[in-house]
């Protein structure tokens, strides 16, 4: 028997799951794709140790069923702001969404240097880089551009 099924199961003759990730691999009756899968997981060992003893504690009602919750979505929310570091697109969301509340609540642009929104945001969005005002006041502009033939409003920007 293959050293691949330690690390899958077997679903189907033309699908088999990983235990690790839980992805569904196409194996066709063969342990190629599989083999290949496995290479994605480096520490496979290590990571069915964890998945398999998470497994086994989940039928454990109360304390412990809700710790592996609460670590699950910390995991969860950890990959998550990888995305978020410096150039990626949650960057420039998270920067356009800052240039959104200053127009729709009337905020100044300086409360990207407030205290308090710039602790709820590290809280948030460890790995995002709070804008200098200016930043954010150039993306007003440019956001303004684009409208300014749409609409007559005004917007003031109060630095
Ligand atoms: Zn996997």
């Amino acid at each position: 028997m293959s050293e691949v099924w330690k690390y899958s199961l077997k679903q189907s003759t033309s699908f088999a799951k990983c235990q690790i990730c839980k992805e569904e691999v196409p194996r066709r009756g063969h342990t190629t794709n599989l083999m290949v899968h496995l290479k994605k997981h480096p520490n496979k060992e290590k990571a069915l140790e964890n998945v398999l003893r998470h497994q086994e504690s989940v039928p454990v009602a109360g304390r412990s069923a809700c710790s592996i919750k609460t670590q699950k979505s910390l995991e969860h929310f950890l990959k998550e702001t990888e995305v978020w570091a410096d150039h990626g697109t949650k960057t420039n969301e998270i920067d356009d969404a800052i240039a959104f509340m200053v127009i729709r609540d009337y905020q100044p642009v300086s409360i990207v240097e407030d205290e308090g929104f710039v602790n709820l945001l590290k809280l948030l969005a460890p790995k995002y880089r709070i804008p200098q005002r200016r930043v954010i006041t150039r993306i007003i502009g440019e956001k303004y551009e684009k409208v300014a033939k749409k609409t007559k409003d005004a917007i003031v920007i109060w630095e």
